[in-house]
């Protein structure tokens, strides 16, 4: 069957030099995968892409699997920046053998995947690109300095929500 998660994420960016903080189109999430049968296998998703990436595993390595970002709205404010985007991915029953547990459609109750967003950034003081990430499981508050200036130019203060559509 087909699942659809949502993802929304709010990071807040503090008063710096404009450093045109941006989303980048690609986000990693940790989903069962019917196709090597393993549970919580972090697959990769870009932006357009009509298939997505599971990590596998050593049986298997990575493959393409059934799952793509439907939805990827991105929200640029004075002083925050945010993202609310939608996966679709096929889930059929199978039983993980190496963890010998079933694999489980996503419900309301169950534990939030693992997800990990990338935004992008240019230093206009170094003329120079930078990248970091946000991810579920981090210590907050997590703020990002500039790697080339060293201000900051973004604060990671809420955990990024992962939840089932219906
Ligand atoms: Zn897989
Ligand atoms: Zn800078």
């Amino acid at each position: 069957m087909l699942q659809s998660i949502e993802i929304t994420a709010t990071l807040a960016v503090p008063e710096s030099p404009f450093h045109n903080l941006h989303w980048s189109s690609g986000l990693e999430l940790s989903i069962d995968c019917f196709i090597c049968e393993r549970t919580g296998r972090t697959t990769r998703f870009e932006l357009g892409a009509e298939r997505a990436i599971c990590s596998g595993d050593s049986r298997t390595g990575r493959h393409y699997t059934a799952a793509r970002i439907s939805v990827f709205d991105i929200d640029i404010g004075a002083d925050q920046i945010s993202l609310r985007a939608v996966v679709d991915y096929w889930w059929a029953p199978f039983h993980d053998a190496k963890r010998d547990v079933a694999a489980t459609a996503l419900t309301r109750e169950s534990r939030s995947p693992w997800v990990r967003l990338h935004l992008g950034y240019h230093c206009p003081e170094h003329n120079a690109s930078g990248a970091f990430s946000d991810q579920t499981n981090l210590v907050r508050p997590c703020p990002v300095p500039c790697e080339h200036c060293a201000v900051s130019i973004a604060d990671r203060r809420e955990v990024p929500r992962v939840r089932l559509l219906t």
